[in-house]
């Protein structure tokens, strides 16, 4: 927990074995980024508020980067503490934001009929994490800017691939980005820096389309949900990452399935087709991750890759 640029905080909590951290920029209207899980509120967000002098009542925006639970959580918390906040998220992940239904069955559940599904003590903490449903007040889209004092303001970024309305917030007077979950490099890192899971997104365009905004931002630093904050070369060796893993997975799904559409070369492999298979779904061992942080983060990755196969993102298993 610590104050990152004057007015910027970071509140760093756990999850699990992971970090899970919001972001508050306090100007004279304040912005909280993320609400964490039910629960998040009292043990990290109010406790760290306090510290610097932000009681009840003081937010006046609530922006929600994602509907994934350790991110909206403890929305009913926040809202019941701050009712004046205007409680923020892109319209797609509305619906998936509002109701613990809704994202249970269409975010967490869908992958039954693909007779994949979490173990049932993930699935029931899923729920369990999320408190009372409530109604955001205002969603966006993207490109709007959120004026925090005279001088500075912040602009709303959509970020898909993670989800379909993942948000990320640019902050150019400090020439940073905020983004949540919305590029993971090789992967999700545990507290000690090491990988645990593939990265998790759903709509592989949407999420190289993100990959592209921020490296053409180029931000000089980088503050996530679960990663140690990046400044300057381990933020591109972070979005280098991210593209990286990215296309060595779409070179593995398309020699995977000849009859896959190749959609680079937009039209379809057929069985048996007379062009070249893609013959490198190797690790991008040559990819430009060569700070020294970074690397002794990424290189466990390489020596994952064979289990990468194997397991799905977010410990999905087939169905008993
Ligand atoms: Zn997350």
């Amino acid at each position: 927990m610590k104050e990152i640029y004057p007015g910027v905080h970071a509140v760093q909590g756990k999850l699990g074995p992971r970090w899970l951290i919001q972001y508050i920029l306090a100007g004279e209207r304040t912005l909280l980024i993320d609400t964490g899980v039910k629960g998040s509120a009292s043990s990290d967000i109010y406790p760290y508020m306090e510290s610097v002098g932000l009681g009840p009542g003081s937010l006046d925006y609530v922006l929600i980067s994602h509907a994934d639970v350790d991110h909206f959580g403890d929305n009913a918390t926040i809202k019941r503490d701050h009712p004046k906040a205007v409680l923020l998220c892109h319209t797609l992940d509305r619906e998936m934001v509002e109701s613990s239904a809704f994202i249970l069955k269409n975010r967490y559940g869908w992958y039954e009929k693909h007779d994949l599904a979490y173990p049932e003590e993930t699935f029931r903490w899923l729920g369990d994490v999320i408190n009372a449903d409530i109604p955001v007040d205002m969603t966006l889209s993207g490109g709007e800017w959120i004026h925090l004092s005279a001088g500075w303001s912040v602009q709303v970024l959509h970020l898909p691939g993670h989800t379909p309305g993942h948000l990320g917030v640019w902050d150019p007077k400090h020439e940073a980005a905020y983004i949540s979950d919305a590029v993971m490099g090789y992967g999700l890192l545990n507290r000690e820096g090491r990988i645990i899971s593939p990265p998790p997104y759903f709509d592989v365009e949407g999420y190289r389309g993100s990959v592209r905004k921020l490296i053409d931002l180029n931000p000089s630093a980088l503050y996530t949900a679960h990663y140690p904050p990046m400044k300057g070369r381990e933020v591109n060796d972070f979005l280098a990452a991210s593209s990286a893993l990215r296309n060595a997975w779409k070179k593995r799904s398309s020699r995977r399935s000849g009859n896959l559409q190749d959609r680079s070369r937009s039209r379809p492999l057929q069985p048996g087709s007379t062009r070249k298979p893609v013959r490198s779904a190797k690790w991008p061992t040559n990819s430009p991750v060569r700070c020294a942080r970074t690397s002794r983060i990424w290189r466990p990755a390489a020596r994952s890759w064979q289990r990468w196969q194997t397991v799905a993102p977010h410990g999905l298993s087939r169905k008993a």
